[in-house]
């Protein structure tokens, strides 16, 4: 444990409450709350399982969480087909007695990974910290940071506020005008939606099954939602509210 150096040259020393020496003689280890975020499909869930891989191939242990998987089941689904089980975590799950438990049942965790983070309630992130801070434990959060209103989720909004680092991932998602997709617009009858439930998730391929509601979404008809869909657009063209030439894209997945 390396002391600080003159720590009594601080001038904020005077001023403060703590104890001239105190807890900065010997740092205490803490874990690292990491907020890796971006559109939908720019690969978070992939890149969430091969920071799982790399931390296991290192011999540490960790949990996989996930809030609303987009394939309905408890499991971090990537889109390049790689899937692994994980912890559904429900909208009242204590995190830290999650992991207190999984310590009583002789599990060690190391770090947890979370994807869909951004369903996380602002008191679970503050629960993600607290283990970081005092079980040193890594976090390492993946969600997408704004709704099709263009703003912040609860959660990835706390997680603004309180990781200790923040990173974008790779925006490999282009706006039909070629620039960086930032916005997952959500879009009704070919118009961009402004208004209506703030989650309300749906995957943009693959089979219709992997539509997931997301909290509570009201019932409407289905006549209503068959044309709703999700599609990313940079912003200006978020703002303008404009899908491009070609406004239907195969593969993009209709809620039905
Ligand atoms: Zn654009």
């Amino acid at each position: 444990m390396t002391a600080v150096e003159n720590e009594h040259s601080d001038p904020t020393d005077a001023l403060s409450s703590a104890p001239a020496w105190g807890a900065r003689r010997e740092l205490p280890i803490a874990g690292k709350v990491k907020f890796c975020y971006g559109p939908m499909d720019c690969g978070k869930s992939t890149l969430a399982l091969q920071i799982d891989h790399n931390l296991a191939r290192q011999g540490r242990q960790g949990l996989l969480l996930v809030r609303h998987d987009r394939s309905g089941a408890p499991q971090i689904t990537s889109r390049i087909g790689i899937t692994r089980t994980a912890v559904e975590v429900e909208s009242d799950t204590d995190l830290c007695a999650l992991v207190r438990r999984a310590w009583a049942s002789g599990r060690h965790v190391d770090y947890l990974i979370v994807d869909e983070a951004q369903f996380l309630s602002p008191a679970q992130v503050e629960q993600l910290g607290e283990l970081a801070d005092d079980a040193h434990v890594d976090v390492y959060c993946f969600g997408i940071a704004t709704d099709f209103r263009s703003e912040l989720f609860p959660g990835a909004r706390r997680l603004f506020e309180l990781a200790d680092e923040l990173q974008p991932v790779q925006v490999e998602v282009l706006c039909w005008c070629g620039l960086p997709g930032r916005f997952n617009a959500r879009v009704r009858d070919g118009r961009v939606v402004r208004e209506g439930d703030t989650v309300f998730v749906a995957d943009t391929e693959g089979p219709a099954r992997s539509t997931a509601e997301v909290n509570s979404v009201p019932t409407r008809a289905q006549s209503e939602t068959a044309t709703v869909r999700y599609q990313v657009l940079c912003r200006r063209h978020f703002r303008r509210g404009d899908l491009g030439p070609t406004v239907s894209h195969q593969g993009q997945l209709r809620l039905t």
